[in-house]
């Protein structure tokens, strides 16, 4: 017999009834430290005073009026987020899957447009994650994703995680572009090295070829920066994002330069519900705080202060913690123990985190976290740490 919730995920037995900041709290009132926050989501932690107001505010006015009108929180964000960044110009979507479909989708145009719809693959990287939708499982090229699930879309060509040789190899007649995640999220927060995306811009721009980044997971101030790719000082020609810049309402989003998007005119691309007023309000009250004086000053300062109290705890237990990395507040714990087991003996220290790819147990909290939250969590993972040697004890 099948549950009426069609099985698909491996939920851990907890339901959240309530939350506030950085915690939730079961319906037995039972609280939780969230430093999971929904996968990289609830970027200004649960019920935020400011994006409550401005769901509630839009709520009252006008929900839906799909994209046969224009809408005026597109054209504030979109405003907002091209100031802010290398872009032009956006597209709004729901999830990021669907941002990272309109960049695909616009990097295949933009050859076509220039005479040359025969250049349309994508050469993407081991241990990549894009999402779940049949291109984006190609993209990513997991065989656990694509296994069962017919023919794999066609035009990815995969090679290894920084193999530059193979990735020169690769580029052939047909190559669109190149897509690559600044961190790998789900392969275990395995961040790209600076000189390597810069590299890759070189490659992109001696072969004519798009350099699109899948910043859904690393962007809106996660890694302390704006974007990730920030920090390596370089340019994209076409960014997908998500997660983060919705604080947990859907939404997701394609940016581009100008002359990538010069093929996505009128008709050749649409979402109903993407850009929706909802979603537009919360979006614009997130770069609100995002973006305001010294917010991400403050997340790089925590969040180096918390990375080298990680690296005590992996002196404490090195028998546990074999690895600490990443940047910003995308901090990836290679465990020794399977990194499941890891997670459910952080939820028995009330501590949510997320397990990814390469035996990794990532923390992302919330970016409004404080050091007082950064060293209750300390004292949560030590505590899981310890459970593991009573077990075996
Ligand atoms: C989560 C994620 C996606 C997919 O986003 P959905 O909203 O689940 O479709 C794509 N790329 C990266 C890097 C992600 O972390």
């Amino acid at each position: 017999m099948i549950t009426p919730v069609l099985p698909s995920y491996k939920r851990a037995p907890l339901a959240f009834d309530d939350g506030k900041g950085m915690r939730l709290y079961t319906g037995d009132g039972t609280e939780y430290l969230d430093f999971g926050a929904g996968v990289a989501v609830s970027s200004l932690g649960h019920a935020h005073p400011h994006l409550v107001k401005a769901l509630t505010e839009q709520a009252q006015k006008v929900w839906h009026t799909a994209n046969l009108y224009v809408i005026p929180g597109q054209e504030r964000l979109a405003r907002r987020l091209t100031e802010a960044t290398f872009a032009d110009t956006v597209f709004f979507t729901n999830s990021g899957a669907e941002a990272l479909e309109c960049s695909i989708k616009m990097a295949r145009k933009y050859h076509a447009a220039k005479g040359h719809p025969e250049r349309y693959r994508i050469i993407t990287f081991e241990g990549a994650f894009h999402g779940r939708t049949l291109a984006t499982i190609a993209a990513g090229g997991q065989a656990k994703y694509l296994e069962g699930f017919g023919p794999k879309v066609d035009g990815f060509d995969q090679v290894p995680f920084g193999d530059e040789k193979a990735l020169l190899g690769a580029i052939t007649e047909a190559t669109a572009g190149i897509l690559i995640e600044p961190i790998q999220g789900e392969g275990g927060v395995r961040p790209v090295p600076p000189r390597m995306l810069k590299r890759l811009r070189q490659i992109c721009d001696e072969h004519g070829l798009l350099l699109i980044l899948d910043e859904v997971q690393t962007g809106v101030g996660r890694t302390g920066k704006l974007f990730a790719h920030e920090w390596a000082d370089i340019r994209p020609d076409i960014m997908a994002i998500a997660k983060g810049i919705g604080g947990g309402f859907p939404v997701g989003a394609c940016l581009a330069t100008a002359d990538a998007a010069q093929g996505m005119t009128a008709g050749t691309h649409g979402s109903t519900f993407g850009g929706n007023p909802l979603a537009m309000a919360v979006a614009n009250a997130v770069l609100d705080i995002v973006l305001a004086d010294g917010f991400l000053d403050r997340v790089r300062r925590l969040a180096l202060n918390f990375k080298q109290k990680l690296a005590g705890l992996k002196d404490s237990h090195p028998d546990i913690i074999e690895d600490v990395r990443g940047d910003g507040l995308l901090i990836g714990i290679k465990t020794k123990v399977p990194n499941t087991d890891f997670v459910a003996a952080a939820i028995e220290q009330r501590l949510l985190s997320v397990a990814a790819g390469d035996n990794v147990v990532r923390l992302m909290p919330p970016l409004i976290v404080c050091e007082d939250d950064l060293a209750d969590a300390l004292a949560r993972l030590d505590r899981a740490c310890q459970s593991f040697k009573s077990k075996r004890a």
